[in-house]
């Protein structure tokens, strides 16, 4: 297994890696086995300054190129990404501590929005219609904002780059992007394919540093017009908060707490596999993980079996490994807040079968590993039931019928994803109608996105936007609209309109 070489990161500011303008930094660890894979700087409100400036110079540039064209950058770099997909995923496991079938899986999530995005530069469809007066014509187009910030999570550090960024620069935009500090090598990797494929200086500028500074700083800079953020409820609000009150633009894909419904007629084998995966893949800390079951009265036990001698099957440990299904949690303030999450469920009266403690005997002592836990007769008003975990925790709650299952679900604050198993296809039709989420699957668990449909969620979720499909263009663009009058007189709209002309 390759050990790390530690990387000394640097800004990317108009096209060039430039030294932050404070000596602070911090170190960035392997969550598999605290090795240290990079230092990354913490910079400050002059780094951003420069980025802006940076930014608003090139956007201007930028936006007079034709879609088309921009869109050959991002082709290019989806070729790039396709060449390298091997060491981005290998790399990606090692900051963020997925497995590396996942991993691939996040770049191949990359690699797909960058062709996609690149498609769009031939489309960015407007509308056109017709004019109440003769002889003039109206359409409307979409216009690119101008420079856009984005900040982004650790735990799909390259994929939801891609989501906002590719968007935001085929539309015609310049961004400034803030990475979790946790994982900076998939921004530091990124920017370089961008400029690899041609993506000229200062259409992307990278700033590392901590929310609470740089973030706040893009927040503050008024040539900014819009923030993309994904992460907690908590910072998303804030952010909110900020933006509203300087007319900022802002969208906002913040926590689920994400249920998967399983009736009496499902295919258990299937669902238990369907929940497995949702519920333990990225050691549960997807903002899509399954975390609560509603599982009809009549197979709960049968349910609880399988769940529980399949976890029990679940290889845990670095997830460069091909053999491991399970990898780290992102640090050790993941694991202490899991951790009091299952003594939260233990003292509320859930009944844990199997899991519920910190992995670090033998080859795991150095890494933040947490066992695959369940728990059942857990009750809808639990903490546990109605929090999210962020890590790989699932409870079972026991329904009598299907319109209760739905009624559960709809109670969580979130409204990210669900899930429903049945084969009776009047449930598949009221689940996807009255399940108050954003994603909806049928027969599967509740990840598994796909990046030419809309992501995002309802209720606390976030803010209306969406990220990936076609919908991840209107937060990176104005609509504008064109009148065009050849008749050569003055027409007044609502005036001058001639009955029966
Ligand atoms: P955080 O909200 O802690 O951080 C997200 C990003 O925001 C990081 O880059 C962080 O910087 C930055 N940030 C922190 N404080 C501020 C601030 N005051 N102003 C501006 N930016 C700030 O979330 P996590 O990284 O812990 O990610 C986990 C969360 O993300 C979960 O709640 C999860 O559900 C959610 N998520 C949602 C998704 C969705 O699409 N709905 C997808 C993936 C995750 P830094 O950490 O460097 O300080």
């Amino acid at each position: 297994m390759e050990t790390a070489q530690v990387k000394k990161l640097k800004n990317f500011i108009n096209g060039e890696w430039k030294e932050p303008s404070t000596e602070k930094s911090t170190k960035v660890y392997n969550p598999a086995n605290s090795e240290t894979l990079a230092e990354v700087p913490l910079s400050n409100a002059r780094d951003v300054k420069a980025a802006a400036a940076a930014a608003v110079s090139a956007q201007k540039k930028w936006a007079l190129v034709p879609a088309p064209q921009r869109a050959e950058v991002l082709y290019k770099t989806g070729l790039i990404m396709k060449e390298k997909k091997e060491h981005l995923a290998r790399l990606l496991t090692m900051e963020n501590g997925k497995v590396i079938e996942e991993a691939r899986g996040e770049v191949q999530e990359g690699i797909d929005m960058a062709f996609y995005m690149a498609g769009e530069g031939r489309r960015l469809f407007g509308q056109t219609t017709p004019s109440e007066l003769k002889d003039k014509f109206a359409m409307s187009v979409r216009a690119p904002v101008g420079v856009v910030g984005i900040i982004t999570p650790w735990n799909f550090p390259i994929a939801i780059a891609t989501w906002k960024s590719f968007p935001a620069i085929v539309a015609g935009n310049a961004v400034i992007w803030k990475p979790a500090t946790e994982t900076p090598l998939m921004a530091f990797e990124l920017a370089g394919i961008l400029h690899e494929a041609g993506l000229p200086e200062g259409v992307l500028n990278v700033v590392f540093g901590s929310g609470s500074t740089v973030g706040e700083a893009m927040i503050e800079e008024d040539v900014i017009r819009v923030i993309s953020f994904t992460g907690s409820n908590e910072v998303g609000r804030n952010i909110a908060g900020k933006c509203g009150s300087r007319l900022k633009k802002v969208s906002l894909e913040m926590g689920g707490k994400n249920g998967v419904i399983v009736m009496d007629d499902a295919d258990l084998s299937l669902a238990a596999e369907g929940i497995l995966w949702s519920a333990f893949g990225t050691s549960g800390q997807r903002c899509t993980a399954c975390s609560r079951v509603m599982v009809h009265e009549n197979v709960k036990k049968e349910l609880e079996d399988r769940l529980v001698q399949a976890a029990a099957k679940l290889t845990i440990g670095n997830g460069l490994d091909e053999s491991i299904k399970v990898g780290p949690i992102i640090n050790r303030g993941g694991l202490e807040k899991i951790q009091n999450y299952v003594d939260i469920g233990e003292s509320e009266g859930a009944k844990l079968l199997t899991g519920g403690s910190v992995m670090d005997k033998g080859a795991l002592k150095n890494g933040c590993y947490f066992a695959p836990t369940i728990f059942t007769d857990v009750t809808p008003g639990m903490r546990i039931a109605r929090e999210e975990i962020f890590g790989p925790v699932v409870s079972l709650i026991s329904v009598k019928n299907f319109e209760e299952a739905v009624d559960i679900n709809n109670q969580v604050e979130f409204g990210l994803s669900s899930s429903i198993f049945t084969k009776d296809v009047n449930k598949v039709f009221a689940a996807q109608r009255d399940l108050d989420t954003g994603i909806v699957y049928i027969n599967a668990g509740t990840t598994g996105a796909e990046i030419h449909l809309p992501f995002g969620g309802t209720k606390g979720t976030g803010n209306g936007h969406r990220d990936s499909g076609v919908a991840a263009l209107d937060v990176f663009t104005e609509w504008k609209a064109v009148y065009v009058d050849f008749s050569g007189r003055l027409q007044r709209a609502q005036i001058d309109v001639e009955e029966g002309s």
